[in-house]
């Protein structure tokens, strides 16, 4: 399975880190060996003096497509999860002002904690669910499906004109505002709805 990511896809995440709003969608992809799973703990790199939580919802594609159009783009996943798009933030501004590719301070192991998945019949429209994330009890980040830039579908139709999607594959489908800095000895929950879906601690 690969996991691809879309960055930049809330506005008030974009102007948090002073980005500009991008034309298309930016998606980047974090290989296998950064998925944890069950809330297994998460550790802390060594490379890293500043990684950042950025919690986001998940789709779980349940059949092979590309060049997918949006209109059946539904028909490609089957499931919503929560997952922690982990990000070494001083690795990846110094990739970023040289202009070089993020892999490794996105994809570095244990990057992506993802939750169990809910069938997508659980939620009554995908276009507003609603999201958060809690560091040590504290609500860090809130967010809305509404407020995505690329929508699921969109997203979906996106990727696959230029990557086939296949099952078992992860789409991360970005971060509202609210990002920050985890330590060693801190906990993440995350929530869809008053649902809790992740519970893990930063070791
Ligand atoms: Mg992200």
């Amino acid at each position: 399975m690969k996991i691809l990511a879309i960055g930049r896809n809330y506005v008030a995440h974009i102007e948090e880190l002073k980005n500009e709003v991008p034309e298309e969608p930016v998606i980047f992809m974090k290989p296998d060996t950064a998925v944890l799973r069950n809330n297994e703990p998460f550790y802390y790199p060594e490379f890293s003096q500043d990684v950042h939580f950025e919690v986001e919802l998940l789709l779980r594609i349940s059949r092979e497509g590309k060049n997918i159009d949006t209109k059946f783009a539904r028909k490609y996943y089957d499931a919503i999860g929560l997952g922690v798009d982990f990000t070494a933030r001083d690795l990846q501004a110094k990739l970023k002002a040289k202009g070089l590719p993020w892999t490794l301070a996105k994809g570095f192991n244990g990057s992506a904690p993802v939750s169990e998945f809910l069938p997508l019949d659980q939620f009554p429209d995908l276009q507003n669910i609603d999201f958060s994330l809690q560091l040590n009890g504290e609500v860090r980040q809130k967010g809305n499906s509404s407020l995505m830039l690329h929508p699921f579908d969109a997203i979906i139709a996106y990727i696959s004109r230029f990557i086939t999607l296949k099952t078992g594959d992860i789409i991360f489908t970005g971060t509202p505002a609210g990002v920050g800095p985890v330590k060693i000895g801190d906990r993440l929950e995350g929530f869809i709805e008053d649902k809790k879906l992740l519970n893990f601690e930063i070791k």
